[in-house]
C-alpha cells in the first residue's frame, strides 16, 4: 500500500512570498523616487512645500479676512456704545446728574482717541520703499520684489510688499503696522483698553446688581432673591410668632394688601426685568473682560518692545542673536526715554498734552529709509 504524504514547505513558500512583496515594494518606491527625484531636497524644502497650502489660504483669503475683522470690531465697537448710552445713562443718571455729566464728558474723550486711531491706522500706509530710487543703505535685496531692502524693512507675504519698520501685518486693521502706522496702531489699543477698563469700572455695581444681586423688586413676581431665616409676624402683644403656613407671607400679595408704603422701583431693578438691557448688561461684561485681557496683554508686551526700540519682528530676530552673542546690543536703542519720545513723535516741541492725549496725525521723524543708530547720532538728531 502507498502512503500519500503532502509534502508542504511552510517556510520555503512564506520566504518566497515575503522576498516577492519586498521586491514589489522596493520596485514602486524606486518608480515613485525617481518620478519625483529633486536635488534641492531638504528639510526646508520639505516643510516650505507642506506649508503651501497654508500660505495659498494666506494669499488668498486674508485680504477678504482683514475685511470681514474691520467689520466686526465696528460692529462691537458700536455696540458696547450704544448699550452704554441706553443701559448705563439712565442707571448713572438716577444716581448722580454731576457724575454722569464727567462720565459721558471722558468717556466720548475716550471714543474719540478710539476712532481716530482705529480710523488712522487702517488708512494711513505702513510705507514702503519707492521703486527705482537710489537707497544708500539698503541692507539687502529682497527676494520678492527684487528690489533693495532699506534697514528694519520686510517682506509682508499678505501685502506682497515691502514694508518700513515694519512690525506685523494686522488682519484687525486689515493694514500691516510698520513706520507711518505704528503710532497709530499702538495708541488704539492704549485707548481701546482705556476704554473696556472705563465701562468696567462705571459698569461694576450695575453688573453686580444685575447679574448676581438678580432683584426686580417685585416687577417679575416670584423673582426676588431669597430671605435668608424663617418669616416671621408679630402678633398684638408685640411677640414674633413664626408663620408656618407660606399662604399667610405671600409676596405678591403681603406690601399691598396691608396697605405698606411700596418703595419706588431703581433703574437697576428695571433693568434686570428688561430681558433684553438685562442680555445687554452680560453682553458687555463677556466683550469688555475678554477685550481687557487680550489687548491688555497685546498692549503690555508692544510697549516693552518700544521700551528696547525694537519691532515686533526685531524682538524675535535680537532675541535669536543675543543667545548666540551675549553682549549683543539693539543699534537702534536709545535708552527708554529717548525710544518711547521718537515712537510718539514727541520732537521738534510737540507735547504728551496736545500729541498722545488728543488725536494728531502728525508723522515720525525721519524718512524710514536710513535709520540713526547708536553708533551714528548726528547733531540734528532730536
Ligand atoms: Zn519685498
Ligand atoms: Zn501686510
Amino acid at each position: 500500500m502507498v502512503v500519500i504524504t503532502w509534502n508542504f514547505r511552510y517556510r520555503v513558500f512564506f520566504r518566497k512570498l515575503r522576498d516577492h512583496i519586498q521586491w514589489q515594494f522596493s520596485q514602486t518606491l524606486l518608480t515613485l523616487r525617481s518620478l519625483t527625484y529633486n536635488e534641492h531636497m531638504s528639510q526646508n524644502y520639505a516643510i516650505d512645500i507642506l506649508l503651501e497650502p497654508i500660505f495659498w489660504i494666506v494669499d488668498n483669503f486674508a485680504k477678504y479676512l482683514g475685511k470681514v475683522f474691520v467689520f466686526c470690531v465696528s460692529v462691537l465697537t458700536t455696540a458696547v456704545v450704544i448699550i452704554a448710552y441706553w443701559v448705563g445713562l439712565p442707571y448713572w443718571w438716577e444716581r448722580s446728574p454731576k457724575t454722569t455729566i464727567f462720565l459721558i464728558i471722558f468717556g466720548n474723550w475716550l471714543l474719540l482717541n478710539i476712532i481716530f486711531h482705529y480710523y488712522m491706522g487702517i488708512v494711513t500706509s505702513p510705507g514702503n520703499p519707492p521703486h527705482g530710487a537710489m537707497i544708500t543703505e539698503a541692507a539687502s535685496i529682497c527676494k520678492k520684489c527684487i528690489s533693495p531692502k532699506p534697514p528694519r524693512t520686510h517682506h509682508c507675504s499678505v501685502c506682497d510688499k515691502c514694508i518700513l519698520n515694519m512690525d506685523h501685518h494686522c488682519p484687525w486693521l486689515n493694514n500691516c503696522v510698520g513706520y507711518y502706522n505704528a503710532r497709530y496702531f499702538y495708541l488704539y489699543m492704549v485707548y481701546m483698553v482705556a476704554g473696556v477698563t472705563f465701562v468696567i469700572v462705571a459698569g461694576i455695581d450695575l453688573g453686580y446688581q444685575v447679574l448676581w444681586v438678580n432683584d426686580t423688586g417685585g416687577i417679575i413676581p416670584n423673582n426676588d432673591p431669597d430671605l435668608i431665616g424663617h418669616p416671621l409676624r408679630m402678633n398684638q402683644s408685640g411677640i414674633l410668632v413664626p408663620v408656618k403656613v407660606i399662604d399667610e407671607y405671600d409676596s405678591e400679595h403681603f406690601p399691598r394688601e396691608h396697605d405698606l408704603t411700596v418703595p419706588p422701583f431703581t433703574e437697576a431693578q428695571r433693568i434686570t426685568a428688561h430681558p433684553w438691557k438685562r442680555k445687554a448688561v452680560l453682553f458687555m461684561a463677556i466683550i469688555c473682560v475678554s477685550v481687557l485681557f487680550a489687548l491688555g496683554t497685546l498692549t503690555v508686551s508692544h510697549g516693552r518692545n518700544i521700551s528696547r526700540g525694537e519691532t515686533s519682528i526685531e524682538s524675535h530676530i535680537n532675541m535669536r542673536i543675543r543667545k548666540s552673542q551675549p553682549n549683543f546690543k539693539n543699534p537702534y536703542d536709545f535708552g527708554r526715554k529717548k525710544n518711547w519720545r521718537l515712537f510718539l513723535g514727541l520732537i521738534q516741541g510737540r507735547t504728551f498734552l496736545r500729541h498722545v492725549l488728543l488725536p494728531s496725525s502728525h508723522k515720525p521723524a525721519g524718512t524710514g529709509l536710513s535709520w540713526h543708530s547708536v553708533h551714528n547720532t548726528i547733531e540734528d538728531w532730536p
